[in-house]
């Protein structure tokens, strides 16, 4: 496989995928550039080869071309960035871009307007009328695969070499993030510095475990960490689980758990996992105790109890304090640490204390020499908010695509390459 340090790309032109899905205010601000700023090692070393660099991306799920997102709005902020005036096409596919990215010189940097303009880059067909018939259907689906192949060559006809540094997308086998590797051969394919970052990072907590092997999964919902869970029984030591979802259990054991959150139809699941655990000899850890209160609220009046005795009319909004012992002990045991979910709703600073301490526990366990990834939905908002990022070992930009990986399955942006 070939790796990016070790490419020269001199003279060379490089389609480049990045994930610049930027979150951007209603007069097209990007209020958070972290994602522009995790692809700026890639994008420099290319040019400090001497290369040239054509960006493909796609910036929120528009169904046909919107100004909204339009990636002109992100130009004048990579150019900055990037010290280069960065060049712009705006649309993909025409003669534009065709111009442009033949005319590309080396130490130059041309943008493409938002590949998700065009259905060939999901592959998925638009404005499909809602009556439409299974066969209607199933003939627009063709038609859009069958242009997406026109669509995917076009884009690799620019370029000598491909590099994807887009792991947020590699859980998709769009055009841009995986059927656009085949144009290439394997020495010109290869991942970007953050791709290669991310790929490692789950590869250590999968394939590469120190023992013991402590997971915490917590959040809102069994239902949509199921798959992880299952997966997770056949690698960790410990599995710990908290947040909302702890109730399931707690209730599927018998427990009272007031108006805590449950998901009824997942208490045969919960008693499953909880049964394989067992089998599998995973230390399969819930709460002891609750910090609970009166309504769904930061304001609501609290009180702590045992996590198995939530009074009526009171909802576990975090784990209580020997809970949060428990948790922080198991941690610091630990030599390879993966952190999904808080542990209640961290978003009300009066219930958010115990996510506080599993990630105290995340960092002093970190000092120590473990391991610890920390990714997927709230928990990167969860680090960021207590300053713990710089205190772990690696926090994943990825969302859906971790989640996917940590599952066991195979990510598409990432056999593409590594084919
Ligand atoms: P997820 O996206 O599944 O990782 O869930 C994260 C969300 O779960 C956060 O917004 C938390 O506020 C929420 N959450 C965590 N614990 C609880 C709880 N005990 N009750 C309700 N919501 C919770």
């Amino acid at each position: 496989m070939q790796t990016i340090d070790k490419f020269n790309f001199a003279g060379k032109k490089a389609f480049v995928r990045v994930d610049f899905n930027v979150p951007l205010d209603e007069n097209f601000n990007i209020t958070d550039d972290t994602r522009m700023r995790a692809a700026l090692p890639t994008l420099k070393k290319i040019l400090a080869d001497g290369g040239s660099i054509i960006i493909g991306s796609h910036l929120g799920r528009p169904k046909g071309v919107t100004d909204k997102f339009s990636l002109k709005h992100i130009l004048k902020h990579l150019s900055e960035l990037l010290n280069v005036e960065v060049l712009f096409a705006n649309d993909c596919m025409g003669e534009e871009a065709v111009t442009k990215t033949a005319a590309l010189k080396p130490g130059e940097v041309l943008l493409l307007e938002n590949l998700r303009f065009y259905a060939e880059e999901e592959g998925k067909p638009r404005g499909l009328a809602e009556d439409a018939t299974d066969e209607e259907k199933a003939a627009a689906k063709k038609a859009v695969k069958e242009s997406q192949k026109e669509f995917t060559k076009k884009l690799a006809s620019y370029a000598d070499c491909y590099v994807n540094d887009a792991f947020g997308t590699a859980h998709r086998a769009h055009a841009s993030t995986a059927l656009i590797a085949k144009y290439f051969s394997t020495e010109n394919k290869m991942f970007g510095f953050l791709m290669e970052k991310e790929v490692k990072a789950v590869d250590k907590v999968l394939n590469d475990i120190k023992r013991p092997f402590t997971a915490i999964m917590g959040g809102s919902k069994v239902s949509s960490k199921i798959e992880i869970i299952e997966n997770l029984l056949n690698k960790v030591d410990n599995l710990v689980i908290a947040g909302g979802m702890t109730y399931t259990f707690t209730k599927a054991l018998g427990g009272k758990i007031g108006n805590s959150l449950c998901e009824d139809d997942k208490l045969d699941l919960a008693l499953e996992l909880l049964k394989k655990a067992k089998e599998k000899g995973v230390n399969l850890v819930l709460s002891v105790d609750a910090k609970i209160a009166d309504a769904f609220s930061n304001e609501a009046n609290s009180q702590f109890c045992e996590a198995e005795e939530i009074p009526d009319g009171w909802l576990a909004l975090d784990i209580g304090p020997k809970t949060e012992d428990i948790f922080a002990n198991i941690i610091k045991e630990s030599k390879t640490i993966l952190w999904n979910g808080p542990t209640g709703v961290f978003e009300f600073d009066n219930f958010s204390h115990g996510s506080f301490a599993v990630g105290e526990a995340i960092v002093e366990a970190t000092k120590n020499g473990a391991f610890s990834l920390v990714g997927g939905g709230d928990s990167v908002a969860c680090v960021n908010k207590f300053g713990f990022a710089d205190g772990v070992s690696y926090v994943s930009t990825g969302g859906g695509a971790l989640l996917e990986a940590i599952e066991g399955k195979v990510l598409p942006g990432i056999a593409a390459i590594q084919e």
